[in-house]
């Protein structure tokens, strides 16, 4: 089968693999489309480490063709996820209390073991989510990382309805949170983006405001005009960002960082005693807050724009992503 496998000089091939027998609690999935994630890009060129020969992919979907002994989970023709969340330890304190993704003995799809981008994938099935049926399965895809992610840090953010959040960087990640702050927690949502673009994107989809911070101080406009912001998400895949996502926020405001530079971000010692700020990581999502942030989407919340590309575009994808040319997300159709 056909894979998108990391070479050693942080490039993508596109190589001929063969599987391994399924063990206990596995199953394989024959795939239907794994969106290309930022967090790809960084894993390919390796800046949280090298991993040459592993298959990309945590944004997968994919229908059972076959299940492993001890499986009750999962049966042949249903729709399941791949997700980067691919399988916690299942007994540390993490595991046990709602905070699986920070397990210690963590494995992430498309990064310590194998992912999605391929014609087939084998999953943990307790571990492999299942796709509500009336969910368009590329528009799943999205929501498998980008949106899970997204509604996860949005419900970090402890937004109210009513209240100001502001979504730095309105990429594949960022359209999304915007869309679940406003159509799910009924936030009111400020959109900022070095490109103009995006900024557009993100009114079509609900923006109460934007701004390009190009042009102009965005935490500056959001102190004048709301008062500051009463949480920020940070999606952006910037030091500024992040340093703006602190400024922008009122007394008592939460900034929730998602995007991955790997960089330091300043913090103003005085801002956040004297201010009570509260600044936050959030790493994807649990099979729980997946299995919400699915069910928005096919209640219709929430819809990710995706394009349909063939798995040969890879390496022309990464260089569009790193040139800013994405609107929404690109999805591998491992039809084409
Ligand atoms: P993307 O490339 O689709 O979007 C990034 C967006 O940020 C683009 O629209 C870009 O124009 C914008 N941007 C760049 N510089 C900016 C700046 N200074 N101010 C405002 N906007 C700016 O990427 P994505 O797939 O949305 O991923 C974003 C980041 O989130 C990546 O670093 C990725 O690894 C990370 N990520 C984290 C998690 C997590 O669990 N925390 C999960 C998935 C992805
Ligand atoms: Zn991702
Ligand atoms: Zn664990």
């Amino acid at each position: 089968m056909r894979a998108a496998v990391v070479t050693p000089d942080h490039s993508v091939e596109i190589q001929d693999k063969t599987l391994r027998e399924l063990k206990y609690g596995e199953a394989l999935l024959s795939m239907e489309y794994c969106g290309v994630c930022h967090t790809d890009l960084h894993v390919k060129n390796g800046d949280f480490g090298e991993v040459p020969g592993i298959i990309l992919g945590h944004e997968g979907i994919g229908i059972v063709k076959q299940i492993g002994p001890g499986v009750t989970s999962l049966k042949p023709g249903e729709r399941a996820s791949v997700a980067w969340f691919y399988k916690g330890c299942g007994h540390c304190e993490y595991c046990n209390s709602g905070n699986e993704t920070l397990c210690r003995d963590v494995q992430n799809a498309g990064f310590s073991v194998d992912g999605g981008m391929a014609e087939e994938c084998i999953v943990v099935a307790d571990y492999a989510v299942k796709v509500p049926e009336n969910l368009d399965p590329a528009a799943a895809s999205s929501i498998t990382c980008a949106g899970v992610t997204t509604y996860k840090a949005v419900k970090v953010s402890k937004i109210k309805p009513g209240q100001w959040i502001a979504i730095y960087g309105l990429g594949g990640l960022g359209n999304l949170a915007l869309q679940y702050a406003k159509n799910v927690f009924n936030a009111k949502v400020v959109a900022i983006d070095v490109n103009d673009a995006q900024l557009e994107f993100a009114q079509s989809v609900g923006a109460d405001l934007v701004i390009n911070p190009l042009k102009e101080d965005a935490a500056k406009i959001m102190q004048e005009k709301i008062g500051g912001a009463h949480a920020s998400v940070v999606t952006a895949v910037a030091r500024s960002a992040f340093n703006s996502a602190v400024d922008c926020v009122r007394a008592g405001g939460r900034i929730v960082a998602v995007g991955l530079p790997p960089e330091s971000m300043d913090l103003n010692i005085p801002r956040l005693v004297l201010d009570g700020i509260q600044v936050v990581g959030s790493l994807v999502g649990t099979r729980e807050d997946l299995k919400e942030a699915f069910q928005f989407a096919a209640e219709g919340k929430v819809v990710p724009k995706v394009s349909k590309r063939p798995l040969n575009d890879i390496n022309t994808i990464f260089e569009e992503m790193k040139n800013g040319k994405i609107t929404g997300r690109m999805v591998i159709d491992l039809s084409l």
